[in-house]
């Protein structure tokens, strides 16, 4: 029996949702080999993204390989020398290395100009942009996917030979293949503000942490001339449920936190305080199903520890590509042949994850924050002496370094030996202070026992479920550390 199979005809190859940094740098390299390509984007461009603006060094030379770092914007764009940390009122101010190459020096971009620069570069590449549209669903078919996207004169539908989300932290694509909205346990929320007329230096980031809103944290990074971008990313779930009220934090906290109400001096806010999540990868995610792909945000690519995702949203654009051209050629659009990109992932990224969502899991008890705290001063406090120490914590919290870098042996032997330090000269000045000074100590710390074990009591269900989560986490790290162990014994 002859079976004819139907020629469909297809409105390009690859379908993209989302024309962020993920979707535009994907959309540059498959456009690049000829691959015919749809960006749909719900904006027109330039369009603004909440965001902190901090670009990484990885992300820089993933912008360079786009050829935007040649731009003459992008010499203008504001560079970062150094980063300040605060814990209370302690400070560290950390020189970032400087690279070879100028270029890849950290910078602070406001996202209504690099996004804009990617979309361009992508477009000059041959990539087609549907602006002002919006994906509203779609279905997986055995030989296309079909897609539904709402334009301001009505629907109209989209066949392709795959689909890939970049659609961002909300994104409808996983939305469609998860059949449910993300988990809050995986969730930060990002609020942003930009400043003028703030105190410098212009080339100085400055990162806050403080009992009130740990583990979360805030920013202040500088766009130039006098201006910044202000925020904080705070764990979704113990955040008032109301938009309004969320925003009166952020202002409230700034005014409480004395060093960043400093820097922002007699600064005015310029436009609205804007909000927007950020989803960061649970162990379960899925990320390639039949004929589909996620890349960026909408795969869940955030850093816990920094709120970081350009760079992620960057590189998992171009690893995505190597696999999708693959595909293209081989006219194969199987979960099979989409699971390459899925391995380079997991090779390049799943480690790093687990480590900071574990660190995110053990800090996110609010019962624990004042340990908490303890143990960053006693962090901080060796990087004011170590410039190496120093360096790894500025790179952990600026995007720069893996956070795995945090499991270093030296580093956490650093970290053990400060700890005793602390406990010392604590001790000793203590001593020196004399027994009025102890039995304060002791009431102190006896009653913050007391807070804890009556948490617990109050909460038995809530401590089980965080500490099984710790667990689950803590497992998924110990796999890695074995994998990486048995790959450099070999
Ligand atoms: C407050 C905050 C601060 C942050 N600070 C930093 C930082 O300083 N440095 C850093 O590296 N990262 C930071 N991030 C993370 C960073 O913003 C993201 O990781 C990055 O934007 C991810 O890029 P993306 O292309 O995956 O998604 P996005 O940039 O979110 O792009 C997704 C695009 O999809 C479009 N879209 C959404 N739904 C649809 C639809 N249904 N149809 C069509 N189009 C759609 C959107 O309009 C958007 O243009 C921050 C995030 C937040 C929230």
């Amino acid at each position: 029996m002859i079976s004819i199979r139907p020629v469909y005809k297809y409105d390009c190859d690859v379908l993209i949702i989302g024309g962020g940094p993920a979707g535009s740098s994907l959309a540059y390299y498959l456009a690049k080999e000829g691959i015919s390509v749809i960006i749909v984007e719900a904006y027109k461009f330039p369009r603004d993204k909440t965001c902190g603006d901090a670009v990484s060094r990885v992300a820089l030379t993933e912008l360079q390989a786009l050829g935007i770092t040649d731009l003459k914007e992008f010499s203008e764009a504001n560079i970062v020398n150094d980063v300040a940390l605060f814990v209370e009122d302690e400070k560290v101010s950390v020189g970032l290395a400087k690279p070879e190459n100028h270029l890849l020096q950290g910078r602070v971009i406001p996202r209504l100009q690099l996004d804009n620069w990617i979309y361009k570069a992508a477009k000059k590449m041959g990539a087609a942009y549907l602006e002002d549209a919006r994906l509203s669903s779609y279905t997986v078919h055995k030989e296309y996917v079909l897609a539904e996207i709402k334009e301001r004169n009505g629907a109209n539908h989209i066949r392709a030979k795959m689909i890939v989300g970049a659609d961002g932290s909300n994104s409808t694509v996983a939305r469609i293949l998860h059949g449910i909205k993300p988990d809050e346990a995986y969730q930060l929320l990002g609020l942003r503000a930009y400043f003028e007329g703030v105190n410098g230096p212009d080339d100085r980031c400055d990162i806050f942490f403080s009992k009130e809103n740990f583990p979360g944290l805030f920013w202040f990074f500088p766009t130039g001339k006098g201006t910044a971008n202000v925020g904080s990313a705070m764990i979704a779930s113990t955040l008032p449920q109301n938009e309004t009220h969320v925003k009166e934090l952020l202002l409230q906290q700034i005014q409480k936190n004395k060093n960043l109400a400093q820097r922002i001096g007699d600064g005015k806010i310029r436009g609205k305080i804007s909000g927007w999540p950020l989803t960061f990868q649970s162990p379960t995610h899925q990320v390639v199903n039949e004929r589909l792909a996620l890349i960026g945000d909408a795969a869940g690519l955030i850093n816990p520890l920094s709120g970081d995702g350009i760079q992620y949203a960057l590189l998992s654009g171009r690893w995505a590509s190597e696999t999708i051209i693959e595909c293209c050629r081989k006219n194969n659009f199987s979960i099979a042949a989409l699971t390459a990109y899925k391995k380079k992932l997991h090779k390049e990224m799943a480690y790093d994850m687990a480590v900071s969502n574990l660190l995110i899991k053990v800090t996110r008890n609010r019962t624990f924050t004042p340990l908490w705290m303890e143990v960053l001063l006693i962090v901080f406090e060796r990087a004011k002496s170590d410039a190496e120490y120093a360096s790894i914590i500025a790179g952990i919290f600026d995007g720069t370094l893996p956070s795995y870098k945090a499991l270093n042996p030296s580093f956490i032997l650093k970290s053990i030996l400060q700890g005793g330090v602390h406990i010392g000269v604590n001790t000793t000045s203590g001593i020196l202070q004399g027994p009025k000074h102890w039995e304060q100590k002791t009431k102190d710390t006896g009653l913050l026992l007391k807070n804890i074990i009556q948490n617990i009591k109050q909460n038995p269900r809530e401590q089980v479920k965080w500490l099984t989560g710790i667990a689950r986490t803590g497992l998924e790290v110990s796999g890695h550390i074995l994998k990486e162990m048995k790959t450099r014994e070999r």
